[in-house]
């Protein structure tokens, strides 16, 4: 351990600023999404089981919803572009813009080159959680997803229904491909439900309970085409573990809404990023 300097106190003392501003972003018409929600028409749905993953798709300009249905349940969110998988959610740029967690008006950013909004929060029924007393709050970008590698690392074994493997078997069924194929295109994830934060003392990740209850549900708008993979996480509400068969899980609801024809008057989907990716060259 080094010694401090004696200007130690002062250097710490030096106030932060935030790295990214967000009032220059292009921001949601929040009041042209909230005219598009009334009147939805639902146009599919899917369950997805305990333990297990599921995709489907929303056109741009429609709205997707989760739902808790049976019992607490975190969910691990991936979001692909439909025409084009490799641009895909980017956990870690929408954590730099929004912070660790995400609520209602907040996006869900694509990765480079793209780098534009995917998906727009439009309803989250846990806005009032928060930010609790142990520095915790829901839907967060910090977790990466469970997974087997960690798992083996940690505690040894061989766990098949992490978040991590349950997308992949779901993309493998949904592009036709093998797993090995597959697990390419799993990436970091909106863990939707999920209460997390970093312990104070040792800046270590954590998670609680989830507040989620059933009827409980976050809303997104698709601002351009959209493939989806949810997890219903084998930790259930997170409680305690993430990585066995030992928690009580429970299915996930997603639902996929049209809005009320003309409602998006004036719209349009995100244009890719304006960087000319010419890199000094
Ligand atoms: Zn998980």
């Amino acid at each position: 351990m080094s010694g401090a300097p004696s200007d130690a106190e002062r250097r710490r003392a030096v106030k932060p600023v935030i790295c990214y501003p967000v009032e220059t972003l292009p921001q949601p018409d929040m009041a042209l999404y909230a005219r598009a929600r009334e009147g939805l028409t639902k146009t599919g749905e899917v369950i997805v089981p305990p333990r297990d993953a599921a995709t489907f798709k929303v056109p741009a300009g429609h709205f997707f919803r989760i739902t808790s249905i049976e019992g607490p349940q975190v969910g691990d969110l991936n979001l692909w572009n439909a025409r084009d998988l490799s641009e895909r959610f980017y956990s870690g740029k929408t954590r730099a813009l929004h912070g660790t967690h995400l609520t209602t008006g907040e996006r869900m950013w694509s990765s480079f080159p793209g780098m534009r909004p995917m998906a727009t929060i439009t309803h989250d029924t846990l806005d009032w959680y928060g930010v609790d007393a142990f520095g915790g709050s829901v839907h967060d970008v910090i977790g990466t997803r469970c997974d087997p590698y960690t798992h083996n690392l940690l505690s040894g074994g061989q766990y098949h229904h992490c978040c991590h493997s349950n997308l992949t078997r779901a993309m493998a069924k949904h592009l036709g491909v093998s797993v090995h194929e597959a697990e390419a295109h799993v990436h970091d994830v909106l863990n939707v439900f999920m209460c997390t934060g970093f312990t104070r003392d040792t800046g270590q990740y954590f998670m609680k309970a989830s507040p989620v209850r059933p009827g409980d549900f976050i809303e997104f708008f698709a601002e351009i085409d959209l493939l989806g993979a949810l997890s219903a996480c084998p930790g259930g509400d997170c409680s305690a573990e993430h990585s066995s068969d030992a928690a009580r899980c429970y299915p996930l609801l997603v639902e996929v809404f049209a809005p009320r024809e003309g409602a998006l008057a004036g719209w349009s989907p995100p244009p890719l990023n304006g960087y000319d990716r010419c890199h000094g060259t």
